[in-house]
């Protein structure tokens, strides 16, 4: 096992549109959702990057290269544990680990997103985060 801060069910098999994120926010609060049928609804033009790109529990082998997500999203599910359907507006770091996680929905991994030539590369009025 290795610390994470979010897993989506395909990747313990589990072929369902489900995933739990543990993120904390500025204040040092946790963030906790436990999400079926996450999708996202609206995404900012403005895009933002982890500022040493992306890991993850499925892939072992480290791919360096910045991320590129969009800094503000609005995502609808169904949260498990607050027993209801809900619309999170997700910015910074939040907002990264929902979009890493919803990507597995489809099989996409993040080096599929980083720009294989140029992959330090970040868009213009992009927001990086530490
Ligand atoms: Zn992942």
């Amino acid at each position: 096992l290795r610390p994470a801060v979010g897993i989506a069910a395909i990747q313990l098999g589990i072929p369902k549109k489900m995933l739990a994120v543990v993120v904390p926010d500025e204040e040092g609060n946790s963030q906790e959702f436990a999400l079926a049928n996450a999708r996202i609804v609206s995404e900012s033009v403005q895009l933002s990057y982890l500022k040493n790109g992306e890991g993850c529990l499925s892939v072992e082998k480290e791919h360096q290269g910045l991320v590129p997500r969009h800094a503000r999203i609005t995502v609808k599910a169904y949260d498990l544990l607050q027993d209801k359907e809900i619309t999170i507006k997700a910015s910074d770091y939040l907002a990264i680990v929902l979009q890493h996680e919803i990507d597995h929905f489809s099989g996409t991994l993040f080096y599929d997103r980083i720009n294989q030539n140029d992959p330090w590369h970040a868009e213009k009025d992009s927001i990086i985060i530490e």
